[in-house]
């Protein structure tokens, strides 16, 4: 049976524990590649959102993509990077949550995912829910419930 602190703690709201969207290195819709694989690369970060002025979500971006987009027969042809765009090559279909979401429903999606975008009702970008994040509050938790 579970008991009352589980229950509590998977029912915690993510809202409290997202990085700020201020916080995340994204990219603009109509931002080149080589713009987005070169802040990909400084930032080290595997994956970032791509956002169009008013914040909305629209894709996720990653240089695996962006380096599928432009592999030639025989070589990587560095020189499409300036002249193609985020939103011909970024994936559509990527894990998000909705601002107000407890970490159960986190947990089960960042089995697969090393991070999910964070959105409000208007598909608005507030930031990301790493798994970073639900580890150390997990461990927190456990470590709790041994003091108990
Ligand atoms: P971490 O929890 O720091 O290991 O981050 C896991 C992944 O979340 C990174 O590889 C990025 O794709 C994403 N991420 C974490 N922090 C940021 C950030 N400040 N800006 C953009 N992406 C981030």
């Amino acid at each position: 049976m579970i008991s009352v602190q589980s229950k509590e703690f998977l029912e915690t709201k993510i809202d409290e524990h997202i990085i700020p969207s201020e916080k995340v290195a994204h990219v603009q819709m109509g931002n080149n590649l080589e713009h987005a694989l070169l802040l990909l690369t400084k930032s080290g970060y595997s994956a970032v959102p791509v956002l169009d002025p008013q914040y909305k979500l629209h894709g996720l971006l990653n240089s695996a993509l962006i380096t599928e987009s432009i592999l030639g027969l025989e070589k990587i042809e560095y020189e499409k990077l300036e002249n193609k765009r985020v939103e011909d090559v970024m994936m559509t279909d990527f894990p998000r949550i909705r601002l107000g979401e407890n970490f159960k429903k986190a947990m089960d999606l960042l089995v697969d995912n090393n991070f999910l975008c964070v959105e409000d009702k208007d598909g608005v970008f507030e930031g990301i829910f790493t798994r970073r994040t639900m580890l150390k509050q997990l461990r927190g938790y456990v470590n709790r419930l041994n003091h108990l």
